[in-house]
């Protein structure tokens, strides 16, 4: 999306595909006016390449980000100082929505983006292990089926998003039933909707809070 971002060992080096999420969230952000700014959170930031493009190029918009690990939250700080977004992108640390407990965001979202770790354990220890010589376990492992974060996520999201509030997704490869199923499992979420890459496989996935 243009910008120069750095990596250290403490966050993965941002994908192409998350361009694919990148480009859907700031389509949504545009047809949402809203005199305020709108309020946006990037959940699993890694080196913060997401929340910095959103800060980028979505004007007046309020960003949170938050990783886990003290190498992730580390490079992004860097990257939104790089940037000098210091005035728009925010970012804290902690497991998932923990970080934002008690700075009054609940029920005020109207966007968040996530590409959380969606490989699955078993497959990132055999025809993916060579994703592990130089990038964090964190930033790839899924947990058994690689759904886990995406689980954990639809779950939390609720209390922060705004009614029409929209919570969008990287998946990895043919993820897609299951993630629509986490969403409607919930009966919190409004219809399920997906964008597909240039070869057809659906890599975004998001569906607003009704
Ligand atoms: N896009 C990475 C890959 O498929 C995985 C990133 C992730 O787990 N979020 O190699």
């Amino acid at each position: 999306m243009g910008l120069e971002l750095e990596v250290g060992p403490g966050a993965f080096v941002p994908r192409t595909e998350t361009e694919l999420l990148g480009e859907t969230a700031l389509e949504a952000l545009r047809a949402r006016p809203r005199g305020a700014g709108h309020r946006v959170v990037d959940m699993c930031c890694g080196s913060g390449n997401l929340a910095c493009a959103l800060g980028s190029y979505a004007q007046g918009a309020q960003i949170w980000a938050s990783d886990l690990t003290d190498g992730a939250v580390a490079v992004a700080r860097r990257n939104v100082m790089r940037l000098g977004l210091e005035a728009s992108v925010h970012v804290g640390q902690g497991d998932l929505f923990a970080s934002f407990d008690g700075i009054g965001l609940e029920g005020t979202i109207d966007l968040i983006t996530c590409n959380p770790p969606y490989i699955s354990t078993r497959r990132l220890e055999n025809e993916r292990n060579t994703l592990l010589v130089h990038e964090p376990r964190e930033a790839f492992d899924g947990g058994p089926y690689g759904l886990s974060i995406h689980q954990r996520v639809v779950s939390e999201a609720q209390a922060f998003l705004r009614p029409g509030g929209v919570l969008f997704f990287e998946i990895g490869l043919r993820q897609e039933r299951q993630v629509e199923m986490l969403f409607r499992r919930t009966g919190s979420y409004g219809a399920v909707e997906m964008r597909r890459d240039a070869v057809g496989q659906a890599r975004v996935v998001f569906a607003s809070k009704l």
